[in-house]
């Protein structure tokens, strides 16, 4: 069994519906078990900053998919969570990334992990580090607290208030 760590995001309409659908779904998958789901924080958006903060947030699960399984699986529940809203043309309704898999370092054209961009951005190492702090990024040979502590990221990253309930069983 393997030990992976997904980070998910959502922006658009009901984040929290969407993120909920999207760890429902993940969870419900065969050989896929839930170790912890982080808070949810709302974040200032990176890159393209014309568009609405989002929810983001880690989730930790246990797995006997191996790494090029449990991408595709990514892909299919983002493409569930988002369907209903396809013929309108809308944004991705949740975005899933495999930061971490074991100590797996992998580079091929459409997977990398761990996720390129992981250890530049708050809004994936603070809901890590709460759920996972001592878990060592393989290429980095840093824990995520670590990472966390030396990142100079001034986007915020504030704690959803009131903490909503995610009800991760369908
Ligand atoms: P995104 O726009 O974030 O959904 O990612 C688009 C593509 O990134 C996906 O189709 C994947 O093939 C690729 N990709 C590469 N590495 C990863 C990763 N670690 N997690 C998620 N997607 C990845």
């Amino acid at each position: 069994m393997a030990h992976a760590y997904i980070g998910f995001g959502s922006n658009i309409d009901d984040r929290l519906t969407y993120i909920t659908q999207a760890l429902q779904l993940l969870l419900a998958a065969d050989d896929v078990s839930l170790i912890k789901i982080s808070s949810l924080y709302e974040t200032e958006p990176v890159g393209y900053e014309e568009q609405g903060w989002f929810l983001n947030g880690v989730v930790a699960i246990e797995t006997g998919l191996s790494v090029h399984r449990l991408l595709p699986l990514l892909k299919e529940v983002e493409g569930k969570v988002g369907r209903q809203h396809r013929a309108r043309w809308r944004p991705r309704e949740v975005d899933l990334d495999l930061l971490i898999y074991d100590q797996c370092s992998i580079n091929t054209p459409n997977l990398t992990v761990p996720h390129p961009e992981m250890h530049q951005r708050s809004f994936v190492l603070i809901p890590f580090a709460e759920i996972a702090p001592d878990v060592l990024h393989p290429i980095l040979g840093r824990n995520i607290r670590t990472l966390l502590s030396n990142l100079n990221d001034e986007k915020t990253v504030k704690l959803m208030e009131p903490p909503p309930k995610i009800d991760a069983r369908i």
